[in-house]
């Protein structure tokens, strides 16, 4: 049954922090707010808003030994490696931003696999190295409803360690079911936190309901899941909006969800659709500005890293706080094993070297790349 969510904790916590209040934490700050937030061992959300300011850009040295300082604390030297398996690239709902979207216009097959179709993914990929994966469906109940989730899980877990998805917003039973499957993660990107916008890119669809996918990460925490990853899809609004609610997200989780471990991750809009021009584009120095900033407010949070950013930005985020990173990945169903390679892709990846290559690139930047789930042994 879906429950109400809009008087939820952190709902509340996001009302606290209205954008006029946002606007003056960021733009009255100054050189010494920013000083007294890297002297800081636990930062406050006002520390967090002066490392998302403009008065921060002259610091983005210290920030950047700082993030390294702590995530080598908290991680070690090691990065790991994860792949996207997408299930299916039907969907009913219609986010203007995405190519998989009812009315994004997009050409191409569409497809769910078959319980045949996962094996032979799974197969593909067991036999590249990979032992943590996450698997990707659009908001299509009907076409992969929560028993083809929980079968597709159960499959995936006979190859891999580390089995993890991202699809529509479940309820707290839906997601214990899966973790009876061996389920181990849950992704769940709230794209943004700004109300408006959300109304705006989401006209039509369960994803639509705002307060009910501000919860999901919440409801898959209590069904026993163990790794909960946040995220929002920077471009639809100011990055520094997203990225600070983000972090007070993320913090809220680790006070709520204590016995999972919290990651994020920095997905940058690209390549959308042509009904909606990218409104607020991010430049490489402010997708860097935020992640330092995250990363010195929640040292102790995973920062994941996909294949939507280039091999050579890619390459310089390494040691500034990424804890995981995908590799080798495609976009559309029966990707790896060429099933149908008319299928339509969700967004074209901008780091297309193999796993072997990145784990190289890893290794070359001074870290070990980790095919196996690290994060278990952590939470365990
Ligand atoms: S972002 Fe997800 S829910 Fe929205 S159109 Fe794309 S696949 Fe569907």
């Amino acid at each position: 049954m879906k429950t109400s969510s809009k008087n939820s904790p952190f709902a509340k916590i996001l009302t606290a922090w209205p954008e006029a209040r946002l606007r003056e934490g960021i733009y009255r700050a100054g050189p010494g707010d920013v000083e007294r937030a890297l002297g800081r061992e636990l930062l406050h959300p006002e520390d967090l808003a002066a490392l998302l300011s403009p008065a921060a850009a002259p610091f983005l040295e210290d920030m950047a030994q700082a993030a390294h300082r702590l995530t080598r604390q908290h991680f070690g030297r090691t990065i790991g490696l994860y792949v996207p398996i997408y299930l299916s690239n039907i969907c009913t709902s219609d986010c203007t931003y995405c190519g998989f979207a009812v009315h994004s216009g997009s050409q191409g097959d569409r497809r769910t696999l078959t319980p045949a179709e996962i094996r032979s993914e799974c197969a593909v990929l067991a036999g590249q190295g990979f032992q943590s994966v996450l698997l990707l469906t659009g908001e299509a109940p009907k076409a992969a409803p929560v028993s083809y989730l929980a079968q597709a899980v159960a499959i995936a877990r006979e190859y891999f360690a580390s089995v993890a998805v991202e699809v529509y917003a479940l309820d707290e039973e839906d997601y214990r079911l899966l973790v009876g499957q061996g389920l181990e993660g849950v992704t769940l990107y709230m794209e943004t936190y700004d109300r408006e916008t959300y109304a705006r890119v989401h006209p039509r669809g369960r994803k639509r309901d705002f307060a009910y996918r501000l919860e999901g990460v919440v409801r898959a925490g209590r069904a026993g899941v163990r790794r909960l990853s946040l995220g929002a899809l920077l471009g639809l609004y100011h990055w520094w909006a997203d990225g600070f609610r983000l972090g007070l997200h993320a913090r809220h989780l680790q006070k709520e969800c204590w016995q999972s471990a919290i990651s994020l991750s920095f997905p940058r809009l690209r390549h959308a659709p042509h009904r909606h021009p990218v409104q607020y584009p991010l430049a490489d120095r402010e997708l860097v500005q935020l992640m330092l900033a995250l990363r010195i407010f929640l040292p102790e949070v995973g920062f994941n890293l996909s294949t939507r950013e280039s091999s050579r930005l890619r390459d310089r985020l390494i040691p500034l706080g990424v804890t995981m990173m995908s590799a080798g990945s495609s976009t559309r169903p029966g990707g790896y094993s060429h099933l149908d390679d008319g299928a339509l892709e969700q967004f074209e990846i901008e780091d297309g070297r193999s796993p072997a290559e990145v784990a190289a690139a890893i290794r070359r930047a001074g870290y070990d790349p980790v095919w196996k789930d690290f994060d278990r042994a952590f939470i365990e």
